[in-house]
């Protein structure tokens, strides 16, 4: 067998060593396909199966992600499932069928290609982009048929341990792939910014894109070796090519062991100053990686994805259940419950649905839905304060905008405290997360009432920088060090200070160590990022010293470019 090394763009970093399992599209038709007079009710009846177990395949997919994975797929599936019920482009099929006596392929060709023109003629290279969602779907209903005709019912499968080798791969097939365990995924085609790359990495999935011919190199069953951090894969390696890899693994896992030998080690800086490390879960499964990597407990606990997991609403005992073997994972360690998060667009699909909003950002999300739903709100506050019983639990309430809204809140909760006899001594604290530019910039009021804060910082930037945060091409836009955000992360921290009421921040920002020596210097001392981040943050912070930090703080606050920010951190 012919060794080969291939590159494409590296889009998701790691070392992936696996038998090659290839996913091979059905082509569509180069020519076009007509069918006799006599064959076209049954052509139509195919094109209708094919659509309708399309659209099944996606329900189901989207019912068997559980947790993150649903909620970073939702709009994938929505923008899938909707193109699959667009008048247009059905009815437009149906017609080819029926009256211009096309196979349903062809058909298929015929309105891909339109849409393809109609989308190279879109100026906005973004959207333009967005033709990948019309081939993946065209691509989902063309399986079905391709299938039929050879009489096979499921849809491609991987196993355990396979290097997935594809032209293009929809985020859905991705998530599904991910699931059913397999190391690595390489395709023909794709960009670093499609959603199918930056669910991978969110997944820490090892994916290579562009890598041109690697179909035609690469046969079914073959040892490939990849290294997706390079973007690279060597087919059919020799012993050479095993021991570099093998010793490049080995330099992996030291790493990754010389930082979890930090798990234990104090969480100071070198002038012994103590930061809190915690944290963030949706699932027990990273409650224990959070003890795991040395949480000092979990300072975000997502509770939506509990909600949207199930396709009906949790009972208030399915809750306190839920919290409880939380409670119990975190092994006396502090658990911070963040009461429901959902908006129009979180809980689209689930039992939770509301109707859609022009705007979900900017609507009926988080605390102000909760105050809309005393009902469920109440249930919530009364599972968590129920569960606390069996250790130290708090509640987080998100989307925190005005005064008014917590005290809301604030009495539903004194109230639950006392109908459930909730002994003063061990109160469950009530916190806001501060992530609405309202509640960071006039925060007084709303610290008077809290027992402690939380820093959203993905949703603070969203809405400080006007940026959504899911958007690919705007990810240039979200710095920390933007002058804008380092100051209203400084006052908001300050006031905390003033107020003596305890501040973590829980965003994405928390788990990036280049940012690490910019939140100490602005005030902060409790960090909450995901699990697997945390050994490195330490290792970080055990690197600084506030002293030095702080004499930089005036200069960082005065920097009226993100450049001039980032200067004063590189010299540190
Ligand atoms: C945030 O907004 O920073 C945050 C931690 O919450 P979420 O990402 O769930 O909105
Ligand atoms: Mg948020």
């Amino acid at each position: 067998m012919k060794r080969e090394v291939l590159t494409g763009v590296p889009v998701s970093p790691g070392l992936a060593r696996g038998r090659a399992r290839l996913i091979g599209l059905p082509r569509l038709p180069g020519a076009p396909e007509t069918i006799a007079e006599t064959e076209v009710e049954t052509e139509l009846l195919r094109l209708e199966e094919a659509l309708a177990t399309a659209r099944g395949e996606l329900a189901d997919l989207r019912r068997r992600l559980s947790g993150a994975l649903a909620h970073e797929l939702g709009d994938f599936f929505d923008a899938h499932a909707l193109l699959l019920e667009d008048p247009e482009l059905v009815q437009g099929l149906f017609d080819l069928v029926r009256k211009a006596r096309m196979s349903a392929r062809a058909a298929l060709k015929v309105q891909r290609d339109r849409l393809a023109e109609i989308f190279a003629g879109i100026e906005d290279p973004y959207l333009r982009s967005r033709f990948e969602d019309v081939e993946h779907v065209i691509a989902r209903v063309l399986a079905w048929l391709h299938r039929a005709e050879l009489g096979e019912e499921a849809s491609p499968r991987a196993g355990e341990g396979e290097v997935v080798v594809a032209e293009t791969l929809p985020p859905a097939e991705l998530a599904h792939f991910a699931e059913q365990g397999v190391r690595a995924v390489i395709t023909e085609q794709g960009s670093p910014l499609s959603h199918a790359a930056i669910l991978a990495r969110s997944l820490r999935l090892p994916m290579v894109v562009q890598a041109r011919g690697a179909l035609a190199a690469i046969g079914e069953g073959d040892l490939l070796l990849v290294d997706a951090a390079a973007g690279q894969i060597v087919v059919n390696p020799e012993a050479a090519d095993l021991s570099a890899f093998e010793r490049a693994l080995r330099r992996n896992q030291r790493e990754e062991r010389r930082l979890l030998r930090l798990r234990d080690a104090p969480c100071r800086t070198r002038d012994g100053i103590a930061i809190e490390l915690l944290a963030n879960a949706e699932s027990l499964a990273e409650v224990e990686a959070a003890l795991a990597h040395g949480a000092a407990g979990i300072g975000l606990y997502r509770t939506e994805f509990l909600f949207l997991r199930e396709d009906r609403l949790p009972d208030e005992e399915e809750q306190f259940e839920a919290y409880r073997a939380v409670l119990r994972a975190a092994c006396g360690r502090p658990v911070t419950f963040r009461t429901l998060d959902l908006g129009a667009d979180k809980a689209e699909g689930s039992v939770l649905a509301l109707p859609s909003e022009e705007n979900p950002a900017l609507g009926l999300r988080g605390l102000r839905r909760s105050l809309s739903e005393p009902e469920q709100f109440a249930a919530q506050l009364r599972a968590v304060i129920r569960a606390a019983e069996l250790g130290p639990a708090r509640v987080l309430l998100p989307m925190v905008t005005t005064a008014g809204e917590f005290a809301a809140a604030r009495r539903l909760h004194q109230q639950l405290l006392a109908k459930l006899s909730v002994p003063a001594e061990k109160p469950v604290p009530l916190g806001a997360m501060i992530e609405v530019p309202a509640a960071a910039i006039a925060p007084e009021a709303i610290l008077a009432l809290a027992d402690f804060a939380a820093i959203g910082s993905n949703d603070l930037m969203q809405y400080l920088l006007a940026a959504d945060r899911g958007h690919d091409r705007l990810a240039g836009l979200f710095e920390p060090t933007e002058p804008a955000v380092v100051r209203t992360l400084a006052r908001l921290i300050a006031a905390c200070a003033r107020r003596r009421r305890p501040v973590t921040l829980c965003g994405e920002l928390a788990a990036d160590t280049r940012f690490t020596a910019l939140l100490i210097a602005l005030g902060l001392r409790a960090l909450s990022a995901h699990p697997r981040a945390l050994p490195a943050i330490k290792e970080r912070i055990r690197e600084l010293d506030t002293r030095k930090l702080q004499k930089l703080r005036p200069r960082l606050l005065r920097a009226a470019h993100r450049e001039s920010v980032e200067k004063l951190l590189a010299a540190l």
